[in-house]
């Protein structure tokens, strides 16, 4: 794959959860990260043209083509089987886009939205293709007033932060759990390269947004509240939002992870309250 082509999952032309204001939403395929968490489960791997889903599609959509996977979208009936069967956690419907088709698709939605949004999987282990669109973004006459931003976990290395600020216009980044340990068994990875990405953003005023998912009996924001607080007001002014686990999609023993409701979130938003957090916003939907 080159820096002008992507691996994309999917693409909503107007989305209103995905940062601020109306925006496309791009998401691309692949994860560095393996969270238990996950509603997109099939967007974290990358398809190895195995063609354990092809016998399997109830539709037919999906054959073997000179030993690669091919999806007939024309067919497929979107009933997710193949998604849910992939030893990969990879979906045979990703495609591999040029820019210049990403393009042609943010310039029919251009009048009715304030921005892009790239996410994933993680939006940023296909960094060159991010920054080379961001870039021809910022350069086009037409588009150059939208607004660029990345949906990220905060795993890139400050080297890569380097090479995308320059093109980016902000950053939403997820903290899945305060503690080292806590995190490492939510998402199979510490959180040290994430709070140095955070910093780093907020420093350099790209911090759109941190995140915190509440899963109940799970998260550690409540128990490390006061050492997640402090970490926050060194960030500056910056806006914390909270989100909500809802168990719909996850695949393993998230399954049974309880759902958080908005007493739920009420009471993490109180504690932050408490020790000084003023710029909380609460979830876009509860499930
Ligand atoms: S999508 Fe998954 S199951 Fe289907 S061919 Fe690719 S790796 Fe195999
Ligand atoms: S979602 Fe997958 S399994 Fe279902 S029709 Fe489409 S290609 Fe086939």
């Amino acid at each position: 794959m080159n820096s002008r082509c992507a691996l994309v999952s999917k693409i909503i032309p107007f989305s209103c959860v995905d940062g601020p204001g109306s925006r496309l939403a791009l998401f691309l395929q692949g994860c560095n990260l393996r969270c238990k968490n996950c509603h997109n489960p099939w967007t974290m791997g990358r398809c190895n043209d195995c063609g354990e889903c092809v016998l399997h599609c109830p539709h037919d959509a999906l054959a073997i083509q000179g030993g690669r996977v091919y999806w007939q979208e024309e067919i497929c009936q979107q009933c997710d089987t193949c998604l849910q069967m992939c030893p990969q956690q990879a979906t045979p419907m990703a495609q591999l886009w040029s820019i210049e088709h990403i393009i042609q698709h943010i310039t029919r939605a251009a009048p009715f939205i304030e921005g892009i949004t790239v996410s994933g999987g993680e939006a940023t282990t296909q960094l060159p293709f991010v920054c080379a669109l961001f870039e021809q973004i910022h350069q086009s006459p037409t588009l150059r007033h939208l607004t660029c931003l990345v949906d990220s976990n905060g795993e890139l290395s400050i080297a890569g932060w380097e090479k995308l600020s320059p093109v980016c216009d902000g950053v939403m980044v997820d903290l899945k759990a305060w503690d080292e340990r806590t995190h490492q068994a939510l998402t199979g990875r510490g959180n040290q390269r994430i709070k140095a990405s955070i910093q780093w953003l907020a420093a350099r005023g790209l911090l759109t947004e941190l995140r915190l998912l509440l899963i109940p009996e799970h998260s550690d924001y409540l128990a490390e509240a006061d050492a997640l607080c402090t970490f926050i007001h060194g960030l500056g002014d910056v806006s914390v939002r909270l989100n909500a686990f809802h168990a719909h999609g996850v695949y393993g023993e998230a399954k049974t992870w309880r759902s958080a409701g908005p007493d739920d979130i009420e009471t993490l938003a109180q504690a932050l309250r408490a020790r000084g957090i003023t710029q909380i916003i609460p979830p876009a939907l509860y499930l």
